[in-house]
């Protein structure tokens, strides 16, 4: 658990990498760290990607969806953060028959498009605006149906594969640890220990048996790290797409904020990347949380 496995290139095929990022706070969009630093290296290490496709926690909906409009707004969906996180931008060009090619490809399952409603919420732009600064990747977001089960997003995540061979990144963007009813701000980079339990059997699972994510929801901290589903589901998306590309996800960054939220990250075919770009290495992955955390 304390080492990374290597990254497994794609073998023989085109396939753009993929990743799924925990965001944590959306003040991470502002921030310099050892996070936002890796999720800044990885965006520079892969091939330019054709489009990116994010599927984002705050985009948690009775329906699955897809933003097709040419020019997606930037959502500013939080409340009670410093003003220039409202001011934030992030004017990437949407992708509309990106919608229509997503819809296709698919199928049998259903995907609506959503001419207009949407937008970039903050799932995604706290991210892409460190991998991608110039916001010159077009963007394209698949919301998370609330109505269906994680097999269900586990096969859509698998089906997602044959966009990562016509040049799509697609990221899961949430965090596998989220609680925010427990979250303790004197503790900005430490876990209760129950959250680390959790994101150590998870990390296993997503290195052992991606396909197999759905297993987590009957372990004994399932309910205290997600007591609701919507910032775990992205993740279901990774496990799908590892499991049609028989890749194995490597873990970005590892780490925890705030005592029950986790930040680790996983890419699935991509190059490796150092964990902060700039030599800032942070805690060490299985450092044990505060005692004063408890
Ligand atoms: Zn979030």
């Amino acid at each position: 658990m304390d080492t990374a496995s290597p990254v497994t290139a794609s073998p023989a095929t085109a396939r753009m990498p993929a990743a799924f990022v925990g965001h944590g706070s959306p003040t991470n969009a502002l921030e310099d760290n050892r996070y936002t630093r890796a999720w800044a290296a990885l965006g520079r290490a892969i091939p330019r990607p054709r489009a990116v496709l994010c599927v984002s926690a705050h985009w948690y909906i009775g329906a699955t969806a897809v933003t097709g409009m040419a020019r997606p707004r930037t959502i500013h969906d939080f409340y009670g953060f410093e003003r220039a996180l409202y001011e934030v931008q992030y004017p990437a060009p949407g992708l509309p028959e990106l919608a229509e090619e997503i819809a296709e490809a698919v199928q049998p399952t259903w995907i609506g498009t959503d001419p207009d409603s949407w937008g970039l919420d903050h799932g995604t732009w706290s991210v892409l605006r460190h991998m991608f600064p110039d916001a010159s990747v077009p963007v394209v977001q698949l919301s998370i149906n609330v109505h269906r089960d994680a097999d269900y997003h586990l096969e859509l995540g698998a089906k997602l594969d044959r966009l990562r061979r016509r040049g799509v990144f697609v990221i899961g963007s949430g965090n596998v640890v989220h609680n925010l009813g427990a979250v303790d701000f004197s503790q900005p980079d430490a876990a209760y220990p129950w959250a680390q339990r959790f994101d150590d059997r998870a990390e296993a699972q997503v290195r052992e048996a991606p396909a197999e994510l759905a297993r987590l929801a009957s372990d004994p901290d399932y309910r205290n790290a997600v007591p609701t589903p919507d910032h775990f589901i992205p993740l279901l998306y990774l496990g799908g797409m590892a499991s049609a590309a028989r890749e194995i996800p490597a873990v970005l960054t590892k780490g925890y904020a705030y005592g029950s939220l986790s930040m680790t990250a996983y890419t699935l075919g991509a190059p490796t990347v150092a964990a902060t770009g700039d030599g800032e290495s942070g805690p060490p992955p299985d450092a044990p949380p505060s005692e004063t955390n408890i």
